[in-house]
Formats: C-alpha cells, structure tokens, sequence
C-alpha cells in the first residue's frame, strides 16, 4: 500500500513549524506529513512552496513568514542567502545556543541510548562576541571586466560571487582578500578559470594568530612562474606591517582540492606563531589549526579538566593533528604518546614540542585503531585516553582496542554529536564504563557545528 502524500511538488500550502532539524531546517507537519524549510524557525507559520516529496517526507521554500518567531533575526551578512558558509544568522545567538544543546541532548539519548539524568550535562559555552572568530580564510578567486574577484561559490556551482567582507572572518582576512584583488588587478595577474584550466591565481589564503599579531598570506597558484611577483610582494608587505610570510603553493591540477604538493617561500618565513594557553605552536601554508582560537582554549582547558591528571600518568591521544591537545596535556602528564594519520601533521606536532622544550610527548603516524595495539604490546599502559575524530567517529576497532587497555578515564572530543552518541553507547555498552560529564563548546557559532568534550569513568568495583 503506497502511503498517501498531502502535497505535491510545487504545492503553495500554509504550514506552522515546530521543531529544527540536525542541520537547522525548521520541520513542519502538513496533515501528518514532515515538511523540512531552510531558514523557518518553530513557532512560525508560515507560507511555502512543495520543493520536493519523498515517501516520508518532504523539501519546502519559505516564501512568506505569516507569523515570524520573537526570536528571528535579520541575518547581518548581505550575502546570507547565497553563501553556504552560515546556517544560522537568522536566529538569535542565544537561540543557536539552545539548538546546539538540546541536539546533544537528543543524540545522546535516542542515538546513544543514555539516561542523561546520570550526567553532568554542562550548558554550552558560548562567545561573547560571535562574530569576526575565524584565523583563517581561504578564498577563491575569479576575474570579471573591472578585475579580479574573490568570494564563495553559489550555491550547488563554481560561480564566484564576489565579497567585500565575512563577518565570521578576522577584518584582517577582509582586508587581505582586498588587497590582493586590488593589486593583482592593478599588476595584470590573471585568475585561474576553472572551466578551461588555465589562468594563474586560484585561492587567496589568510592565517592570523590571534595572540601573536603575525600575519601569513598563501597565493595557491596554478603554475610557478609568478607574474609581477616582486610588485606584488612590495605591495603587501607595505600595506600589512604584521605581514611575517608570503607562501607560493602550487597547484597545477584539475582538482577542487585547494592545496597543491609544492610550496615555497616567497618572502619572510616559512611559519607564523601563535599561541593557545601557554603553549606555542608554529602554523605552517599547509597545517592544520583550529580555526577558532578563543574557543579551542575552552575545548582544549575543559579536555584537561576532564584528563584530571595528577602529573604520573601516562596518556594517549589519538587522532592528535599537529599535537595540540597532547602538548596542553604534557603539562600535567608524565608521559603523553599522540597518534595521527597524517604524516605532515605529526612533523608539526614534534616541532610543536621541541618549541615549547617538552620532551614527555612521543608522536607517531599512523591510524590510531593500527597504532593503539601495538603499543599495548610495548607495554604502555595508558592511564587516560583522549580521542578527538574527525566526523565519522572512532574506528570500532579502536574502540575495542581501548576497553582492552581499560585507562581510567577516556575523554572524548567530538565535532559530530551523531557519531559521539554511537560511540559513546558502545564504549558504555561494555559495562565498565559510565559517562560522567558532558560539555559542548560553541566552536563555530552562526553554522550548525558542533563541538562536545565528554567524560567517560572507568566503574570502581
Ligand atoms: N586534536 C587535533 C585534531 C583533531 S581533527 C586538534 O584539536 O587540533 C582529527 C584528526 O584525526 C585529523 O588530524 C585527521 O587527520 C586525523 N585522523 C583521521 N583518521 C585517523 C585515524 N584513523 N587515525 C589517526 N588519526 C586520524
């Protein structure tokens, strides 16, 4: 028996919305039936247009709002509707704030089948400003008659739409993009076209550190030969007094993979510096950081409070980049081993720890689930296992591998509550374990990201 659907395609219909969905979109039932509109909030009604049907559900357009939620905002971005970048201009910050939190919630509940009334579910913590948060940009660029342009892509293309600022962005990475359309435009350097695979610049990349004031500036550039290169190096490092590097990367394939393999220096230094908490860290054209400085401190301090460490302990973190939370770790651990796929990364993660002289961390590359076993092997008994995945979660061997090594305490660090709450109930499901505390951090504020610090406690028998 096929199910019967209230509304076709292209249906004008009136429809009241009542909940959001994991990506923010509000849901309304029309006669019984799931309706997801982009930027519609619960308790609005509004007017929209059928997109598209599914068997259970279906796509609509918010073309009227007939009652706008008290909690609606007017997105201060111009290019709100075009970008894919935010989500969530449209709702208040507070209101983001409690979306983000009861999606946890949700997750750890239905997802991870936990009783939240055993935890300590910490409220979210948000920014005082949440704007203007982001260290690093990275920006396509495109030519029309009066010169180049440089902004996002419309949505579902490669059309560049031009754009003067980013509101989530550091101004500095406003004025960066600025001045290198400006002047490119002015020295005659070509934009790369995508279509035809010819031109030269394709991305402008900016990366701040937000303690230090240094500046870095990477022009990904299809070819090497670099057209009125010296103009352009004059130009900016007099237009930018905090400028510390100009990095050249190369990229002569048909790939939207922004970075290409070479880079080199075309004036200043190979790194800037920046530094989160006491810890310093050198940020290369091609490492990965996180992109909110004043944040991660919060993730990376609740991440220790959680460790608990006394100063004896041995720790792993697994999934550990350039070494960011295993160095804040270092601090109170005796020995801490990091684990990560990425080979660049981990040759930043030493670096990282010869600058700041800390000589108890070990990094090694590798996939955590191969890496883990093997270190049991050795003999490493770890005391606290910190893992911070990236959005599809842990591997269920590393799982498996870290009930084996039974630490006290695992500290998990999730950008994705979905694949958390998975997790998080097959490590409980073992029996050995409770969670104990649970404490998202607003990352990402105006998207629908998501980033939790959780305590899992080994049961004293
Ligand atoms: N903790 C770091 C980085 C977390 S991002 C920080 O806060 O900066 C997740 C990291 O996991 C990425 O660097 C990614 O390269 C790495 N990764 C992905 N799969 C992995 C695996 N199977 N084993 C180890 N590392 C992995």
């Amino acid at each position: 028996m096929t199910e019967h659907i209230p509304v076709q395609k292209n249906d004008e219909i009136e429809l009241q919305i009542d909940d959001l969905s994991h990506d923010a979109y509000g849901v309304g039932r029309f006669q019984g039936y799931a309706l997801f509109v982009k930027d519609a909030l619960p308790g609005e009604v509004i007017k929209a247009k059928v997109l598209k049907t599914k068997k259970n559900f279906g796509y609509a357009k918010l073309l009227a709002l007939l009652e706008p939620s008290t909690t609606r905002m007017a997105p201060p971005c111009p290019l709100y509707a075009k970008c894919g970048g935010c989500q969530l201009q449209h709702m208040a910050y507070s209101e983001q704030l409690k979306f983000k939190e009861k999606l946890v919630c949700s997750n750890l509940e239905r997802i991870g089948g936990i009783d939240l009334s055993d935890v300590q579910f910490h409220p979210i913590m948000g920014m005082a400003e949440p704007w203007r948060y982001r260290n690093k940009t990275q920006v396509p660029i495109g030519e029309e008659e009066g010169g180049l342009i440089g902004g996002f892509y419309r949505d579902r293309s490669h059309d560049i739409i031009d754009m003067k600022q980013c509101l989530i962005q550091h101004e500095l990475h406003d004025q960066v993009v600025q001045a290198v359309k400006t002047i490119g435009s002015r020295l005659g350097i070509p934009a790369y076209h995508e279509a035809s695979h010819s031109g030269f610049l394709r991305h402008v990349v900016a990366k701040y550190g937000f303690e230090t004031n240094q500046l870095m500036i990477v022009l990904v550039t299809n070819g090497e030969k670099f057209p009125a290169k010296e103009g352009l190096i004059a130009a900016l490092t007099t237009r930018f007094p905090n400028l510390k590097s100009i990095v050249q990367n190369i990229n002569t394939k048909q790939t939207n993979v922004i970075f290409g393999e070479q880079s080199k220096v075309l004036w200043g230094e190979p790194y800037i510096y920046d530094t989160i908490g006491n810890i310093r860290f050198a940020i290369s054209a091609r490492s990965f950081f996180q992109v909110n400085p004043v944040q991660t401190k919060l993730l990376y301090d609740t991440t220790l409070k959680f460790a608990d460490l006394q100063g004896d302990e041995t720790v792993i973190d697994a999934y550990c980049g350039i070494g960011t939370i295993s160095l804040f770790l270092a601090q109170e651990a005796k020995q801490v081993y990091g684990v990560e796929v990425v080979a660049e990364a981990v040759e930043d993660a030493k670096r990282n720890a010869m600058l700041n002289n800390m000589t108890n961390v070990r990094f090694v590359t590798g996939k955590a689930e191969e890496i883990l076993p093997g270190w049991t092997g050795e003999g490493i008994e770890a005391d606290v296992i910190v893992v911070d995945p990236p959005r599809k979660g842990c591997d269920p061997a590393l799982l498996d591998t870290i009930l084996d090594i039974e630490p006290k305490r695992i500290v998990y660090v999730s950008c994705n509550p979905a694949t958390l709450a998975r997790d998080l109930k097959m490590l409980a499901d073992d029996g050995r374990y409770q969670l104990k505390q649970v404490h998202p951090v607003d990352m990402f504020p105006q998207t629908v990201h998501i980033e939790c610090v959780t305590l899992l406690q080994r049961k004293t028998i």
